[in-house]
């Protein structure tokens, strides 16, 4: 299992970045975690569109879905083509626009989820967890061969998180604030209250949807001497 990140940023990118979006390859399968914006250039630098399998999409929030919009045209042209095959699309519903343009488009086989279902693809288990966000916001755990990667998508503290955490390998988590500017209100985690569930789990996790408010040095203080990390885009990580 490799997770490749193509985008880290969130709400906005920084110069040259691009915002959540991420390449996981299992079991020779192409699964995109989300795909926001800038995401669909990076992707083609790594395998062709028309070779995804499967797209996870947390939640219907432009930084996490932009980009599935110029997707959605170059599927356009592939069918045009001849082109059959559909990637799987897991998301969940929260009645918006954004969600009917996902749904409606004849380009994919589109499966809504909620957080506490379970899905396959081919060998490949996708369990989906409840978050805490302004709208209907989705983590997963994927796993294959007794490994398991987790993805909290956008969220505060919730119960779902615990879930998530405990027995993955790998968590890929939001941390979009520094603990001194976060409070519990606020639709995201802090990078060290991420640190504290690694470390109550005995898991690693990579710290992304990164504030572009931030220094990079202000960040990497902040895990320090953790089994976490800051995620750098175009970096892999392996489990
Ligand atoms: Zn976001
Ligand atoms: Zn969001």
């Amino acid at each position: 299992m490799k997770l490749t990140v193509l985008g880290k940023y969130g709400p906005f990118p920084k110069v040259n970045g691009a915002t959540s979006s991420y390449l996981l390859k299992i079991g020779g399968k192409n699964v995109l975690i989300d795909c926001g914006a800038g995401a669909f250039s990076r992707l083609t630098t790594l395998i062709k569109p028309e070779e995804i399998d499967v797209i996870f999409l947390s939640h219907f929030h432009f930084d996490h879905t932009s980009d599935m919009g110029v997707l959605i045209y170059y599927y356009q042209s592939l069918f045009a083509k001849g082109h059959t095959k559909k990637p799987v699309v897991f998301c969940p519903d929260d009645g918006g626009a954004l969600v009917d343009s996902v749904i409606n488009c004849p380009y994919f086989d589109v499966n809504l989820v909620r957080g506490g279902e379970i899905s396959m693809f081919d060998d490949i288990d996708f369990e989906f967890f409840e978050m805490r966000h302004p709208v209907q916001s989705v983590g997963v755990k994927i796993s294959r061969g007794g490994k398991v990667f987790a993805y909290t998508g956008d969220t505060n503290i919730c119960d779902g998180l615990n879930d998530l955490f405990a027995g993955s390998n790998l968590v890929l988590a939001d941390g979009a604030f520094l603990c001194k500017d976060w409070n519990q209100n606020l639709p995201h985690l802090s990078v060290e209250y991420i640190v504290e569930l690694s470390k109550k789990y005995g898991n690693r996790s990579i710290i992304s949807h990164i504030n572009p408010k931030y220094d990079e040095e202000e960040l990497q203080k902040a895990v320090e001497n953790t089994n976490c990390e800051i995620a750098q885009e175009g970096k892999s990580y392996s489990l």
